[in-house]
């Protein structure tokens, strides 16, 4: 492991440099990214080239310059009318679709050259070295089957980097999963917080006895201090946390040994911070909307896209040296689901009240609405837990007050089967009962 001195190296000679970057020296490069995907976009993306609100003069002086030009959301991408992609398509290397959620058929549209997935796989080669030795075996506990998913692009980039992934297999049952990582002992891991806190749980109590892996990377829009805590005990794991999404190119931010936020993708990403309903920009310290532009990208360029995701810019320099900026997430802007009177669903605190309940493998969260609301829990765990996730939900300084105050009851029931949730963030349905 080389720690951030490393990452910080890589970002150097990534930028042209010969020497460690400083600062000023991103900035640089970031101004000058940004100047050219503006002049690509605007030339060869219809949508870009057809749209109506952009300035007079666009090209930038300074970085904060950017705020002039509209924003991109996910409308866009879902419409692609005029299309966002600037290359023929015979020039793609992968297409990738996304479901949105809430309606059918709807899909983002995502697009990525050869020269755009290879940014990525260099990401994960440079990014994972800071937490996984050359030699060691990482375990991949994302769908990595699909070429240039993101679970085979981090493969490539931990091969590159000298490691041994393997990938397990995340599409069986818990204890198909509990197994082959038995036998991979592996020294590092990475998936979902869902995934690893399930297999870390269930290896607690099915008599095959716990391992030990040195180090995870989790990647989630938040990462709940409850999962942290259980990994480090069952499992004497530090837990890094990454953040990123399809549109980002996988790759977003890493934590450091610092854990004080997480280091930019500042090769290939610029971020700001925008208020959600104004979408005026926030200085740093300020929590809101992360708002992220490509900086090298060419298959789809990305100009000051919403993400929906929140978090806000570190205002200080990060302990462990590293000049890349840093961002501190804060989970999605679409949740807490709201429901009744302006009524608010803490989702993210829910998740790590119930987690932090000794013996809870894994668990969904259903909000039954109607004249009584209710929420219903679906734990797997052995049956004696069930009274303790109650209690853990009522006795919570936050979640125990604002059930009592929107009378919302609780209702926590034995989950049947083995596949509650296991590779997939963690959502709270919503069931609407009689009125
Ligand atoms: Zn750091």
């Amino acid at each position: 492991m080389n720690g951030f001195g490393t990452l910080d190296a890589w970002v150097g000679r990534t930028i042209g440099l010969e020497h460690l970057p400083s600062r000023a020296d991103i900035d640089a490069y970031q101004l000058r990214c940004l100047n050219e995907t503006i002049a690509y976009a605007r030339s060869q993306s219809p949508f870009y080239r057809l749209r109506t609100t952009w300035p007079e003069r666009h090209d930038l002086v300074k970085l904060s310059d950017i705020a002039r030009l509209p924003l991109t959301t996910a409308d866009d991408l879902v419409r692609n009318d005029p299309s966002l992609i600037a290359l023929p398509m015979r020039d793609a290397v992968r297409l990738v679709t996304i479901p949105t959620s809430g309606t059918s058929g709807r899909q983002k549209r995502l697009f990525f050259t050869e020269a755009d997935i290879e940014a990525t796989v260099a990401y994960f080669e440079h990014g994972m070295a800071t937490i996984v030795r050359p030699g060691s075996c990482v375990a991949v506990a994302f769908p990595a089957q699909r070429p240039d998913s993101v679970g085979d692009l981090l493969m490539r980039g931990l091969t590159r980097l000298g490691a041994f992934p393997v990938a397990l297999p995340v599409d069986s049952s818990l204890d198909v999963l509990v197994s082959a990582l038995r036998e991979l002992q592996p020294a590092a891991i990475a998936g979902m917080p869902v995934t690893l806190g399930a297999a870390a749980r269930r290896m607690e109590t099915d008599g095959g006895g716990q391992l030990r892996i040195e180090t995870a990377l989790v990647s989630a829009d938040s990462v709940s201090p409850s999962f942290k805590a259980a990994l480090a005990v069952l499992w004497g794991t530090e837990v890094f946390e990454h953040w990123g999404m399809t549109e980002t190119g996988y790759g977003g931010a890493l934590s450091c040994e610092a854990h004080d936020g997480l280091h930019i993708r500042e090769t290939d990403l610029y971020l700001e911070i925008v208020d959600a309903n104004t979408a005026e920009v926030l200085p740093a310290g300020r929590q809101g909307e992360i708002v992220v532009t490509s900086l090298r990208r060419r298959g789809l360029p990305l100009i000051r896209y919403r993400t929906g995701d929140s978090g806000c810019i570190a205002e200080t320099p990060c302990r462990c040296g590293s000049v890349l900026r840093r961002v501190r997430l804060g989970g999605r802007i679409g949740e807490p689901i709201s429901f009744g009177e302006g009524a608010r669903f803490p989702a993210d605190l829910i998740d790590d009240a119930i987690f932090a309940v000794d013996g809870v493998v894994d668990f969904s969260v259903e909000l039954r609405t109607g004249r009584q609301a209710c929420l219903a829990i679906h734990v797997m765990a052995e049956p004696r837990t069930i009274e303790d996730v109650r209690s853990a939900l009522v006795h919570h300084q936050i979640v125990g007050p604002w059930l009592q105050s929107e009378k919302v009851n609780i209702a926590v029931e034995l989950a049947s089967g083995s596949t509650l949730s296991l590779c997939r963030k963690r959502k709270v349905m919503v069931t609407h009962g009689e009125e």
